[in-house]
């Protein structure tokens, strides 16, 4: 049963397998088959991409994908999905389930056969909310080349990546995925799109890396430096910046001055190209 897209299939599978959601796993499963299609559309795959997807549930969206995509690995944290995945990839070749908590795998090892091969790789996910933000880092921050990033997610947190600097959702993350390419929204989801019902709107949105206009020396530390610079909102950047460099306060605020960059001023207010300036500057201060 690898077309489980209606409330009533899913009550019927969890009764034959005696399975349970699991609300610790973000389990909201998609049940609408439009919001499916713009999702595998905005994927864009084709014989020659391997799409990663995190957290395959009952393979809905897996199996829709590997319809066009030469090859899907799926990433699921929850093993008692075990043997209906594992049906699903005997089934279907061009399906490969890894049973891992996607936080801890090591995305450049899993994905090596394919990077070597020269396949595009792309990933594709209706993300558990609870751990939206350090997957997106994860996936930001890992020396795999994704071509796209197509996302289901909170609508909130979609619009906290879209956002421009100066409004109040502009934050770690936008910068974050703004410096690595340019993101837009696919789709607007409603709770009504997935079983059980979240209480959050969603949103699919897809990130495309391009080629960077802002290039920092060291991406890690940028990385470190724009959370640690969002940590406190309400607090200057000095303030906030002060625990990441060798300096005193002083030091860091004439340091940011000869950057044309006044340390009073908040994290919200700095465009990329300027969080760029400082990180570039900071690294040679790093404790
Ligand atoms: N793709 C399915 C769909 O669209 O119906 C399920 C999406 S559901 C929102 C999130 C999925 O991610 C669940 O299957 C859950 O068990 C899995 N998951 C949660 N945390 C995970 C983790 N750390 N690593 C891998 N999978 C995880």
């Amino acid at each position: 049963m690898s077309n489980v897209t209606k409330v009533q299939q899913i009550k019927e599978f969890m009764a034959q397998q005696g399975f349970s959601i699991k609300k610790k796993f973000g389990q909201n499963f998609l049940i609408d088959k439009n919001a499916l299609e713009k999702i595998v559309t905005a994927t864009e795959p084709d014989n020659n991409t391997t799409v990663l997807e995190i957290g395959p549930g009952l393979g809905v969206l897996t199996n829709k994908l590997a319809d066009s995509a030469g090859k899907v690995i799926s990433i699921e944290i929850d093993k008692t999905l075990e043997s209906h995945l594992k049906e699903l990839e005997k089934k279907r070749e061009n399906i490969n389930v890894v049973f891992s908590d996607a936080l801890k795998l090591d995305l450049s090892e899993l994905l090596k056969k394919d990077i070597s091969e020269g396949r595009k790789l792309k990933v594709t996910a209706n993300l558990p909310y609870y751990i939206t933000t350090p997957l997106l880092f994860k996936m930001l921050e890992s020396k795999v080349e994704f071509e796209s990033l197509t996302l289901m997610m909170q609508l909130e947190v979609a619009q906290r990546i879209l956002a421009s600097p100066g409004g109040k959702e502009y934050g770690n993350l936008t910068v974050a995925v703004q410096y690595y390419g340019e993101a837009s929204m696919v789709t607007k989801v409603p709770p009504s799109c997935f079983y059980p019902q979240p209480k959050v709107d969603s949103a699919v949105i897809n990130i495309k890396p391009r080629d960077k206009s802002v290039k920092v020396l060291d991406e890690t530390f940028f990385f470190r430096l724009i959370k640690q610079a969002f940590s406190k909102r309400r607090k200057t950047l000095v303030n906030n910046l002060e625990p990441l460099a060798d300096l005193s306060k002083c030091e860091l605020t004439q340091i940011l001055e000869e950057l044309d960059i006044d340390g009073k001023r908040r994290a919200e207010t700095l465009s990329i190209e300027e969080f760029a300036k400082v990180s570039d500057e900071l690294i040679k201060y790093v404790k």
